[in-house]
C-alpha cells in the first residue's frame, strides 16, 4: 500500500482537450482526459529495491525501522486462517466511477466523491467498523508470501474510514491462469504506463468483479500492519485471500509490461497478531 494518492488532487491536474497519440484508437472509451502537472507526481526520497533502508533515510521514516506491526509479513497455511474480523460486503455496488492512472508502479485507479464526503463510497463492514473504499492498485510481485511462494502481483483495496484514513487494506493475489479476468477485461487498453501521467477520466467499473473471484473473503488472513511505503504507518488492518486471482498469461504480460519493481522486504513477526 502506498500513500502516493494525493496526486489526484485537483490542483494538480489541468484538462487537457488534446488526445494522446497512443490513445488515439481507443478515444470513443474517453469523455475526458487529465494530465498531471510536471512535478504532480510526488518526488520520493526512497526506493522500493532498498526498502531495508527506509528508516535511515528521513527521520520522518522511523517507524519503517522500528515498528511493531510493519507490513508485508510471511503467512502460510500453517498459521490457520481467520475466524475473526470478517469482513462483509453487504450492500457494495457493482458499478462506480473514477480514474485510472499508472502509480508509477502499476495499474490504479481512484473512486470518484465529492470532497471529504468519504462515507459516499463503496463500504464493508468489520469488527462492527465501517470503512470505505477509496481506490486500488496493483503491485508487481507481491507483497505477501504465502508458505514462501510469491504470486506475480497483488491488488490492494485501499479502505479508509469516513475521514479519508487509511484504515485497511484487502489485498489478492494475482497470477496467471488460463482463463481471463473479467475485472482485469474492464481495464484501459493500452495500460497506462509507470511512466505515463495521464489520468483516464471518468470511467466505470464493477469494483464486486475482483472480490467475487475470492468468494468475497471466505477465507483469508488478517494481522495488524502498517502502510507499505514511507512513512511505514501503522494502525492498518491487513486482509489478505487464501484464493489466487487468476488472470490470463496475456493479462499478467500486459500487467507486467507497465509495472515496476514494488514489494517492501517482508517484515519480523511481532505484534501483528496474526489471525488473533
Ligand atoms: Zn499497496
Amino acid at each position: 500500500m502506498a500513500p502516493t494518492f494525493k496526486i489526484l488532487s485537483a490542483a494538480a491536474i489541468i484538462t487537457l482537450a488534446a488526445a494522446c497519440a497512443k490513445h488515439d484508437n481507443h478515444q470513443s472509451n474517453f469523455q475526458k482526459r487529465q494530465v498531471l502537472t510536471p512535478g504532480g507526481r510526488d518526488e520520493k526520497d526512497w526506493a522500493y529495491p532498498e526498502s531495508y533502508d527506509w528508516g535511515s533515510i528521513n527521520s520522518n521514516y522511523s517507524l519503517c525501522q522500528m515498528g511493531t506491526q510493519q507490513a508485508p509479513i510471511p503467512l502460510a497455511l500453517d498459521q490457520g486462517l481467520s475466524q475473526r474480523h470478517r469482513p462483509d460486503f453487504v450492500g457494495f455496488p457493482s458499478n462506480v466511477t473514477g480514474n485510472f492512472y499508472n502509480w508509477g508502479y502499476g495499474p490504479a485507479y481512484t473512486i470518484a466523491h465529492e470532497d471529504g464526503r468519504f462515507n459516499t463510497l463503496p463500504s464493508m463492514t468489520f469488527d462492527n467498523k465501517t470503512v470505505y473504499l477509496r481506490g486500488w492498485h496493483i503491485h508487481a510481485p507481491a507483497d505477501h508470501t504465502v508458505g514462501g511462494v510469491r504470486s506475480r502481483a497483488e491488488l490492494h483495496y485501499v479502505m479508509v474510514d469516513s475521514a479519508g484514513h487509511e484504515a485497511a487494506v484487502l489485498a489478492l493475489r494475482l497470477d496467471p491462469g488460463q482463463t481471463p479476468s473479467p475485472f482485469f477485461s474492464e481495464l484501459p487498453k493500452p495500460l497506462l504506463g509507470f511512466n505515463e501521467t495521464d489520468q483516464i477520466m471518468n470511467q466505470t467499473l464493477n469494483p464486486r468483479l475482483p472480490l467475487e473471484a475470492v468468494d468475497f473473503f471466505s477465507e483469508f488472513w488478517t494481522y495488524q500492519g502498517s502502510l507499505t511505503s514511507p512513512p511505514c504507518t501503522e494502525g492498518i488492518r491487513w486482509f489478505l485471500a487464501r484464493t489466487i486471482l487468476f488472470i490470463s498469461h496475456e493479462q499478467m504480460q500486459a500487467l507486467l509490461l507497465v509495472s515496476q519493481f514494488s514489494a517492501r522486504a517482508e517484515q519480523q513477526v511481532w505484534l501483528h497478531q496474526i489471525n488473533a
